[in-house]
Order: structure tokens, then sequence, then C-alpha cells
């Protein structure tokens, strides 16, 4: 029998299948099918999450911890299936989907604490006989649009900290990933979360997405995805007076000084720009390398990459799974062509063959680029990085910072003196050291500056910045 992953609208699942649901691995084998969402089940979906708002809201927050708890719980238990049903559709290798799996179970535990932990301030007023407080309070409906390459992880630090923090919740997960966030709400429900507090609406962004920018019963957006995506949102959002949260792109460097340790550099970067077939926002895309090592390093990182094994997302010997879809393989491989056209060779980069007809491709290294190539200038968002050769570590710098992103900053290097001032002196939102740019923690904040990042952070204690709206009270 066909799987199907349908709605779930006031506490109940719907929706025919509508849409094959690719195997990006395997596309003679479809993961299943999805339920399409048009305007009226999403109106349904706002209209419980409106109704379920006032009791959700006045709950204990104790309650909102025991079921947030209890759905970590169930998560980290059942990771390797969740594990399967994620890199199954998204494509990455199934240590990864179970790792992203357990990442998810371990955030809605911390977001389970967070509901104990909200406080408020009491401050002396300068009026005599006046106290003053400080509280926060739910923002009401929050509409999640989230993206297809982490697709529990992004949409459980979502939805965590908006139920946790008394919100009911509309979620729209990518087209390309509905069964991994069917699969994350039917464990909310499984853990006891009322009727009406999640509802979970599949279907295209440009209709089902806009439809919730454009409503005015959802109070606040937060959105995870692209540049242009984000920047159409965050100025619908600013035009109808919602709170907007966005996360888009990156661009990411890694400077690689020339007193790095070499094997913890070539390490770093063969994980931050390749592993999870280098779909990370926060991939390490631009390797900045200082000209007395740059030879060295493309020789131990190409050596590397040779060795990386393409493959079957589910296949245990795989190292890199597929592209996610036909779209992307094509604007990757585009790229790799791009950079050829432009003078850079290219290491890498071909179309694989496996067993199964999937979207492979090999891990591609563009050598001795410059900072002005398209290769440099644009997200790929596939197994894509370059180098970039840089004369001192001034010169690194400044490269490492020409750019509109500002997501993600990694420098490679022994030196104290010059990682604590690339730290301070990068301009991204986080900031890495002998480390690569992309994997990051759950409880602290998770952001970018310039083109990458829109409105308060995300994660940790920081959530609460966009997830509750804070009161002053004068109590004479
Ligand atoms: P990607 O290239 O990663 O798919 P997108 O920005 O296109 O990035 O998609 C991220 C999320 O935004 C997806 O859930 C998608 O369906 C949704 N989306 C796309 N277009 C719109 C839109 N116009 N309004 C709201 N959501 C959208």
């Amino acid at each position: 029998m066909t799987k199907i992953a349908q709605h779930y609208i006031n506490g109940e699942w719907r929706g025919a299948a509508a849409k094959a649901n690719e195997n990006p691995s395997d596309l003679a084998t479809p993961v299943g099918d999805s339920a399409q969402a048009d305007t009226a089940d999403l109106d349904e979906a706002i209209d419980a999450a409106k109704l379920a708002f006032s009791s959700w809201s006045a709950a204990s927050p104790q309650v909102r911890h025991d079921i947030l708890d209890k759905a970590g719980s169930l998560v980290l238990e059942r990771q390797k299936q969740l594990g399967e049903i994620l890199s199954s559709e998204e494509g990455k290798t199934l240590a990864e989907g179970i790792g992203e799996s357990a990442r998810a179970g371990q955030i809605l535990k911390f977001f389970a604490g967070e509901a104990l932990r909200l406080t408020g301030e009491r401050v002396a007023s300068t009026r005599p006989g006046v106290d003053v407080e400080i509280t926060r309070e739910p923002i009401g409906v929050v509409g999640l649009i989230t993206p297809w390459n982490f697709p529990i992880a992004i949409p459980a630090w979502k939805l965590a900290p908006a139920i946790a923090f008394g919100n009911t919740v509309v979620l729209k997960p990518a087209e390309l990933t509905p069964a991994t966030a069917a699969a994350l709400v039917a464990i909310l429900e499984e853990a006891g979360l009322p009727k009406g507090v999640l509802n979970l609406v599949l279907g295209k962004g440009s209709i089902v997405g806009q439809a919730m920018v454009d409503s005015s019963d959802i109070n606040a957006i937060s959105f995870t995805g692209s540049v242009p995506t984000g920047r159409g949102i965050a100025a619908a959002c600013a035009g109808r007076g919602k709170a907007v949260q966005c996360e888009m792109g990156g661009k990411n460097p890694m400077v690689v000084l020339a007193d790095a340790d070499i094997d913890v550099a070539v390490a770093a970067c063969l994980n931050g720009a390749f592993f999870s077939t280098g779909q990370r926002c926060t991939a390490s895309s631009r390797l900045i390398v200082e000209r007395s090592i740059h030879d060295e390093f493309v020789a131990k990182l190409t050596a590397a990459m040779g060795k990386l094994v393409v493959g079957h997302a589910l296949d245990a010997s795989t190292q890199i799974g597929p592209v996610v879809d036909a779209g992307q393989f094509d604007k990757d491989r585009a790229y790799v062509e791009g950079a050829k056209a432009d003078g850079a060779e290219v290491f890498g980069g071909d179309a694989v063959e496996a067993a199964t007809k999937g979207h492979f491709m090999a891990p591609a290294l563009a050598i001795n680029t410059t900072p002005d190539m398209k290769i440099n200038r644009e997200e790929v968002f596939g197994p894509v990085a370059s180098t970039i050769i840089a004369d001192d570590y001034d010169h690194a710098l400044a490269i490492a910072n020409d750019t509109e992103f500002g997501l993600s900053s990694g420098i490679c290097t022994t030196s104290l003196a010059k990682s604590r001032h690339f730290m301070r002196h990068a301009q991204a939102g986080m900031v890495m050291v002998n480390l690569p740019t992309a994997g990051v923690d759950p409880h602290v904040p998770f952001g970018g500056r310039k083109a990458s990042s829109f409105g308060p952070r995300e994660q940790g204690s920081y959530a609460r910045h966009f997830y509750t709206t804070v009161k002053t009270g004068y109590v004479g």
C-alpha cells in the first residue's frame, strides 16, 4: 500500500494522494504520495489554531513541558525509523538522517524546559508608589514555513518554542519533504497535544505559503528558505504589521592560514563543504587559503574527496547521498560548468552512476578561483566549493567578508591572536575556529547577518524574543 503524507487539521488527518513523493536515491521507487492543500484547507487550519489559542495560551507551563518532553522522548526512541523516512525523501545519508532526528528530539526536550523557564522582570518605577512589571505573552497563531534540507530539525526548532510559550501553529513544510513533517506531527499528537494547537498543511509555497503570509489571522511568520522568497515574505509581513523571522542563504567562508594544522583544516573543509551533500545554509563554500600552503591543502583535500563514497542514502557505506531533486542537480552542475567557463580548474563534479537511478553527483572543488567569479558570489546549495588564494591573514579576512551573506564564518589557525581577531571581525552571525562552518548546538542562538537573516535569532533561550511579545505593566 502506498504511504500518503496527509494534512493534520484540528486533530484530524486528511487529504487524498495528490503528488508523488520522490526518493532521490531511487527514482523508480517513490517514498509514497502527499496530499496537496488548497486555501480552503489552510483556512480551516488557521481557524483551528485560532480556536485553540485561548485554552493553550492559558495552559499550565507544566502541561506544555510534559507534552514536549514526551514528544522529545518518542522522537529519540524512534530516531532510526524517523531517520529512514527523512533520508528516503531528502537524500542525506542514514547516519545523517538519524542524527538529525535525534537532534529534533533534543530540541523538543530543551524547549520543554524553556516552557518552565520563562521569566519576567520587576523593576522600580521612576514614580514613587508605582511598581513596574515586564512579562512575556504568546503572540497568537504562528505560521511556520520550512525548507527541505533539515526536514525534521527545522520544523522542530520552530514549533517547539512556539508551543512551549503558548502559541498555536500552522506548519507548512517544503513540498519535497512532507512525510518527515507528518511523522513529527504524529508524534506530537501521540504525546497528547490538544487538537488545533499544531496544524500541518502540505502544499505549494506559492499557494499555501503565500496565503499564510497574506492571512490577517496569522500573527507571525517564521521562515527558513531562499533569499528571494524570504525577502518577499519579510516585505509582505511588514506591510501587514506581522512579526517575521527569516533565515535565508549563506556563502560561508572558511579561512585556512599557513599556521593551521593542515589535517584539521582538510577535515573541517571536507565536512563543511560536502557532508549532507553540501545542502546546508551553513556549508563552507569559499575556502580561502594562504598562498604558501594552497597547493598542499588542495592536494590533501582532493585526495580525501576522491575517497568519499557517493550513493544511495540508505546504503551503510554511503558518505554523500544524492542531490535532492533534478532541478537542484542541474543547478549544481551548471555552477560547476560555469566555474570552468570562468577559467577555474575543477576537481570532481560529475554525475555518478550507482546501482539505482538517482541524482548522484561527485563533490566538486573549483581550484584557485577569484572572489568575483559567480561561484564565489551566489549560493549553490550543493556539493560544490572553491578555493581562493589569500596573500596573508588581512587579505583572507577581507575576502571572507566580501559577500552579501553573513551566516557562518570559519578559520583554521593555531594562532590565538588571529583566531580572536577573526571572531571579532568576521561579519557573520556564527564564527567557527578549527571547526566546519556547519554543525551547531541546539541550545544557543542560530542566525546570521546581512542577507542571511532577518529578525530575531532562533534557538536556545533567544527563541523567546520571537515567540513571545513583551508587556510592560504599571501598578499604582
Ligand atoms: P528552496 O529553494 O530551499 O526550496 P524556497 O524559499 O523556495 O527555498 O522554499 C522554502 C519554503 O518556502 C518552502 O516551504 C516553500 O514551499 C515556501 N515558499 C516558497 N515560495 C513561497 C511564497 N511565495 N510564500 C510563502 N512560502 C513560500
